[in-house]
């Protein structure tokens, strides 16, 4: 499974749709300061369910909307669609290419879709459940996460070698189970 294409419209800096397609290997983001680099890891975190604003270097969920410029108006709607290459069926769907996409508007409702089907929050946890994948998988390491990782409590550690063994998905089950 490997990140395909990130199509990006409305998202922060990104007044206009972009298209990034990533072919194999390593590929590096390089341009100015404030030229919109860490704008594309967020919208990243972001469609897989950021829900913390702090994390999206906002104060609102409505900072992550095309605020306009001298030049441009300000959009009504953010989107952004991640995507994976599912080929080795590691994705526990069908589809050989998994599209992700989330939409939100200024009166802060969001939309979620799973191959162009609308979804809840949930579902998008739960495809990338133990996958590694998911905004707080260890496929994402931000400035800052490896100290935390290092240092963070044992809780937190176990956490991560949890999503990494692949259990999750039964804690989860059997928490959700309790709780009925
Ligand atoms: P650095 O090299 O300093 O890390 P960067 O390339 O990572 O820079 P970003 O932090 O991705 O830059 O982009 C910051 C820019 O995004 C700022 O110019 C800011 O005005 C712009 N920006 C952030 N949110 C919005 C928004 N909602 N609408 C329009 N522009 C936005
Ligand atoms: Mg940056």
């Amino acid at each position: 499974m490997f990140l395909k294409r990130l199509e990006i419209q409305g998202f922060k800096s990104f007044a206009q749709k972009i298209e990034i397609d990533f072919e194999g290997g390593v590929t590096g983001v390089v341009g100015p300061n404030g030229s919109g680099k860490s704008n594309i890891s967020d919208s990243v975190r972001w469609v897989l369910g950021e829900q913390s604003v702090k994390n999206l270097r906002g104060s609102k969920m409505e900072d992550v909307i095309f605020s306009g410029t001298s030049k441009r108006k300000p959009l009504g709607y953010a989107e952004v669609t991640l995507v994976l290459d599912n080929k080795d069926k590691k994705l526990p769907v069908e589809y050989s290419e998994v599209c992700v996409t989330r939409r939100v508007f200024r009166s802060g409702e969001s939309e979620y879709y799973i191959n162009k089907n609308s979804c809840r929050l949930k579902d998008i946890k739960e495809l990338f459940m133990d996958t590694g994948v998911g905004k707080d998988g260890y496929s994402i390491i931000g400035q800052g996460r490896i100290d935390e990782i290092l240092s963070s409590k044992s809780e937190d550690r176990r956490n991560i070698f949890e999503e990494a063994a692949g259990i999750v998905k039964y804690k989860t089950r059997k928490e959700e189970a309790e709780k009925k």
